[in-house]
Formats: structure tokens, sequence, C-alpha cells
């Protein structure tokens, strides 16, 4: 008999990687998931894939799984396996605890978007309304959360502004700190194909990334600036459109406001491209040719990615880039905007859900009476209208010894965010921390209780994704563990006094729909029955909206916002001579706790540094060399690799490995506004680890 290994069934689902939020059907022989099918239907992807979602599935079924709750009184203390009902009884008594000894915000939550809209929404809603705070914060503090605060307060909302299929009409793409081929990559295809038709690029990126450069599409511009230096770089491109007269003046007349104020600022010669020159590196020719590129090349679209946002000027620079978008009228049309290209799944959803401590589902402030009204009488909860404490915030104030209790949704905070040595003592001072993960991760070393978490292949639920997409996630197995992940979280909840109980991700999502007026018209028999549907999505755009403020901006006039660019505190110096910045690579996904389980590892099995062949050279360094990386805050050793793709003076790496933990070198610093870590810029050495 021939196995033809045909499947016996299939189901409909979403990947559970990047932000573009590929479809897939998932084919199965009997309860075996043989293999991951992009779907041609599927709205963010049209039928393509890549290597992670089509092939990297293997993490979910790994033997690394933990597959019962575990708990131990210290974090010296062997892990011992008990039943759920143990386990949540333990959290909830030891949260009370702490509270009644240290006070009601002594405990707090970090939402994961890696995690469904549903399972995020509940954590939250535990967090104000059974510990009765808003210390509830997302990883999005450590990526996007200056997208989030830039385009709120330029146009109103937080999320970007375009569909993916927009980018079609583009004639001028700009790709700001992002490297779509690597860490988006099927979006980028979409974004070569119209290049390939003669679309202009300007990149701008200390790295030379594969865009560049690569068949049939050649950047127009590379913007070499130096790390730190995006918003000299974009109040530059301001200056050359306002002292040219390249504005749409008509577009900002009838649409915008505070544009005289922001027009006099960015006229100020400290922002023209020849000021520029000196902050940057980049010659105020090419600034200027660029900048006159952006204004009248056509349509002309941004996209960007953590080179934008993980710096101490994040928000900043998103001002500026929607400012610049507004002064030349590109906005609210196809094939224009401001593109977020989000790295997780559900960071767009995991934002949209309210795990900020300042605000509520769908962005709304925790202050305005009315708003928390709605929530009150619907959650049947008094809610504190004062701003919890973000992720930064927690670790210091464990520190200082009042924060005691952290839940952590599927999020490796040791390893991901910046100071690892910061993060870690954090952990080690509270009381209690409890961890919903799939693996023992760098985090759950420091954990009292671990509670099995679900992989997308069992979940049920939805992920939105960079374009604002709602897609559904459908459950291909049932949870290994015997709970699914809301369940676990609404239960602790009970057992902390406060009923919360559904018994379908889609009550939860009917709870949103109530509560958040973009949100309104969503529901899972609206997206089984469209395929998927992009917020708002409401009476007046029942089918969902796939471009933004297309008559208005959601805040009614677009605001301009000047933008200073002030320098980073972190400089290189006689001791730290180099700047270190880091990204992803194509087979692997951010701190690797997935595709590390996958066979995909063997395509990237470590961290590596790239140094351009000068600074190797005057260090007597070479190709696979054991070098060792310090910064101020640590140090951690990885090979070598020389590449002139890195600018004399710059070196960079990945952050997929946690032996090599580039986050161990990573500073304090963060984005003035929202704290956002300044991973782009660390002031290094390079050294032989073994001085030959
Ligand atoms: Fe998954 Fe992103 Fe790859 Fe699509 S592009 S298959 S969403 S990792």
């Amino acid at each position: 008999v021939v196995d033809l290994g045909m499947p016996t069934r299939t189901v409909l689902t979403t990947c559970a990687y990047c932000g573009v939020g590929c479809s897939f059907k998932a084919e199965l022989r009997g309860d075996e998931l043989v293999r991951m099918v992009p779907y041609k239907d599927g709205g963010a992807n049209e039928g393509h894939s890549c290597v992670k979602g089509r092939f990297a599935f293997g993490y979910a079924t790994h033997p690394d799984r933990v597959l019962n709750p575990m708990i131990r009184e210290s974090i010296q203390d062997q892990w011992r396996e008990v039943d759920w009902g143990t386990a949540i009884s333990y959290v909830a008594e030891k949260m009370r605890e702490i509270q009644a000894r240290y006070g009601a915000g002594a405990i707090g939550g970090i939402t994961s978007s890696r995690c469904t809209d549903e399972e995020v929404y509940v954590v939250q809603k535990m967090v104000r309304a059974a510990f009765g705070n808003n210390n509830v914060d997302t990883c999005a503090r450590v990526c996007h959360s200056p997208t989030g605060y830039g385009l709120k307060q330029t146009f109103g909302t937080s999320a970007g502004t375009q569909d993916f299929k927009s980018v079609a009409k583009a004639d001028v793409i700009v790709v700001i700190g992002a490297n779509p081929t690597d860490a988006h990559p099927v979006f980028a295809s979409r974004m070569k194909r119209r290049l390939r038709e003669g679309a202009k690029l300007i990149v701008i990126d200390p790295r030379r990334i594969d865009l560049v450069r690569s068949p049939h599409v050649e950047a127009q511009h590379h913007l070499k600036l130096a790390p730190g230096t995006n918003v000299a770089v974009v109040n530059a491109f301001a200056h050359v459109v306002v002292t040219e007269n390249l504005t749409d003046q008509s577009f900002v007349d009838e649409r915008c406001e505070e544009f005289d104020e922001w027009a006099e600022f960015i006229a100020r010669p400290e922002n023209s491209p020849e000021a520029t020159e000196e902050i940057t590196g980049v010659p105020a020719a090419d600034l200027r040719a660029a900048a006159r590129l952006y204004a009248t090349g056509g349509n002309a679209a941004i996209y960007y990615g953590l080179g934008v946002t993980e710096h101490s000027q994040g928000s900043t620079m998103v001002m500026g880039m929607a400012n610049l978008a507004m002064a030349t009228g590109n906005i609210g049309r196809d094939g224009v905007g401001i593109n977020p290209l989000r790295g997780q799944n559900n960071v767009q959803g995991s934002c949209d859900m309210g795990s900020f401590p300042h605000e509520l589902p769908g962005y709304r402030h925790i202050s305005d009476d009315t708003v928390r009204t709605t929530f009150e009488d619907l959650w049947e909860r008094h809610l504190l209208a004062e701003p919890g404490l973000r992720i930064p915030n927690m670790f210091d104030a464990a520190l200082d010894g009042t924060f005691r209790g952290l839940f952590v949704q599927g999020e490796d905070i040791a390893q991901s965010d910046p100071n690892t040595q910061h993060v870690t003592a954090a952990l080690a001072a509270m009381d209690l921390v409890v961890v919903q993960d799939l693996f023992l991760n760098e985090t759950a070393k420091f954990a009292h209780v671990f509670l099995p978490g679900t992989s997308f292949l069992e979940k049920d639920g939805t992920f939105i994704n960079a374009e604002r997409r709602i897609n559904r996630v459908r459950p291909v197995m049932p949870p290994k563990s015997g709970k699914h992940e809301w369940e676990i979280v609404c239960e602790i909840a009970q057992a902390m006094g406060y009923p919360m109980s559904y018994t379908h991700p889609r009550e939860i999502m009917a709870e949103i729909a109530a509560l958040t007026p973009t949100f309104a018209g969503v529901s899972f028999e609206k997206l089984d029955k469209l395929g998927s549907v992009q917020w708002p999505c409401n009476d007046k755009a029942p089918e969902g909206t796939p471009i933004m403020h297309v008559d208005g901006f959601v805040r009614g006039k677009g605001r301009f916002v000047p933008t200073p660019f002030v320098p980073t505190r972190e400089r290189s110096t006689r001791k730290y001579p180099l700047i270190l910045t880091t990204g992803r690579i194509l087979s692997q996904y951010n701190v690797g706790a997935q595709t590390r389980r996958t066979e995909n590892v063997a395509w990237h099995p470590e961290d590596i540094l790239e140094i351009h062949p000068h600074d190797a050279d005057v260090r007597g360094i070479r190709n696979g060399d054991e070098v060792t990386l310090t910064s101020r805050v640590g140090h951690t050793t990885l090979h070598a690799h020389i590449s002139d793709r890195m600018p004399i003076g710059v070196v960079y790496t990945t952050f997929h490995h946690p032996v090599t933990g580039a986050n161990v070198v990573t500073t304090e610093n963060s984005d003035w506004a929202t704290n956002c870590p300044e991973y782009k810029v660390t002031a290094v050495q390079v050294g032989l680890t073994t001085p030959t």
C-alpha cells in the first residue's frame, strides 16, 4: 500500500509569525498536521507565503512543550507539576496576598502580541477589573509603541493608513528602518513587483539591505544615515518641501491644522540638507534629490519598521513622517500613506485591545469619564482613572520593592527586553512571577508558576495584521494542555473574586465590539462570511476600511507637530567607538523560541556580528573569529562576519538566540514619549575574544 499522504481535512487559519498575516490551509491527516498551504483568497497574501509560515510550524508539537501547570515556592526550587485547579488557586491567592501586604498596585500583567485579540482582551480586563489597577502593558512597548503615539497625535488613530494592495499604486516607495525582504517577505514580494514595474525606491537605512540592490530592483537613493539621526533626515525632506514650494497647499488648507507654525519651524536653517549632512553623514545633494523625488514623483508611500521606532526619538520620527505625508498630500488614497510594518502577528491587535496602562480598547484614554463609565457599566467594576505602570516602570518598581507580582502572557521579557541584567534583577526581586507560555523560556527561569499556553494550531480567535486586517485563527487541534489561554485567565480572575466567563471566544469578540466603536461591526460570523475585515468596521463601514483618512482624518483635521532633532545620549566614545544596531533574518523570528525549534534553525544556528572590513582589520579580526561585544552595560561573544553592508563605525547583529543574547549589551535609553527601548543605537567595542 502506498501512502500518498493525502490530507483528510483542512482548516483555514492564519500564520502566527509576522505582521503580514498570511492565510493558510492547514492540511491534516487524522490529527497530524502534514502541511501548510498558502490560501489563494487570503486578503493579505493572495496565495503566497514565506519559509516561516509554510514550513516552520513544528514547534507547535515540539517535545519541549510544557503541557502541565507547574509551581515552585522559590526560583531555586525544582518545578512540581500540579493540576489546573491548584495552579489557578495558587496564583489568585499569592496575588491577593501581595496586594494585602503592598497595596493594590503592587501587581500587574503583560500581554503578548503573539496571542489572539480575545486572549489579550481578557488579560487587560483581568488586570483592570480583578487586579483593580491599570498596570497592564504589552510587548508592543518594545517595538511599535511610538507608532501608536505618533500616528494618534497627528492623524488621530494608532494604525497604518493603507492596505497592502495599495503599494501597487505607489510611484515612489520609501523604506525607512525596515528590511521587508527578511522580516515581511510576502509583502516585500508585492513591493518588489511594483518596483519592477517602474516605481522609484528610496531606502533610508545605515545598512545596505537587500532591497537596495536585488534582481531587477535598484534603489534610486540609499541614504546611509548615522544610527540615531532619522529625525534630522525627515526634517531635511520636509525643509526641501516647504522651502522649494513643493507642498500640496490645497490638501493642507482643507485637511490639516497648525501648518504655519510647523512650516516656520521646518524652514529654519538647522533643518536644511546642508545642516543635516553634518549630523547624519548623508550628502546634502542626496537629501535634496530624494526629498524632491518624494514630493514630486507621484503617489509616494512610506513603509517603516523598528529602525524608526526603537530610538530615543521614535515617536518624534513617526510624527515627522506624518508631517511630511500631510505636507505633500500623500494621505487618504491608494498608493500613498504611512505604513508601519508590524513585527509580530498580532502587534496591532494587542495594542487595539487596550493593553496599554493609559488606554482602554480602541485607544481611548482611561481618564475619559464617559469611556470609562461604558466599561464600568458592562464589567460591573469601578475602574481607576489614573494610568498604571509601563513595563520598564514595573521593573524599576520591582527593584524599589513596590511591585511584587507579575503575570506574563507569552512574552520572553528576559530575552527580548533591553539591558537584560536590569530585567532579570527585577524579576528576581518579585514575590510572584507567573509565566504563560509554550516553553520554559528565559523568563521562566525567574517564574514561580508556569501555565502552559497554546500554539496557534490550538487557538480559536483573531489576529490583526499590519494593515488592520482582522483574520480568523481556527483551531487545528484541541489545546494540548487541556485549557485555552482565555479560560485560564478567566479562572484566575474568578478565583480573585471577579466573575468573568465566556463559553467561546466569539463571545469575547462580541464584548469587544459592544465596547469599541471601531470594532462595532466585527463578529466571528462576519469574518467567516467575508474572510477578513479591516477596522474600522461599524455602521459607517460595515465591510471594513482598507484605506484610512480618505475624506478627513480620524481626529478631524490632520495636525502638524514640530519635530526638533535631539541627538541620542548614546554616543560613541574612545572606550566604545562603534555603534551597534540590530535586526532580523528571514529564517528566524524574534527571540527564536518558535523557529529555533524547527528545521529553520539549520539556516541560522547562531547570531553573528556583521562588521565592516576596515573595522575588522584594525582589530585584527578575520571572518569567523570569535569576538567579544562590550557596551557600558554588559558583554557577549559572537562570531564575526566581515561585510561592507555596514558602514565603517557601525556593527550589526540579530537577536534570535539566547546564548549570544544581544540585549545583554543594549541600554536603558528609550523613546521620550513611550519608553520604547533604543535597541538601534548602542555604543560598543569589539575585540577578539582570545587575542592572537
Ligand atoms: Fe507568516 Fe509573515 Fe511569512 Fe506570511 S510573510 S508566511 S505572515 S512569516
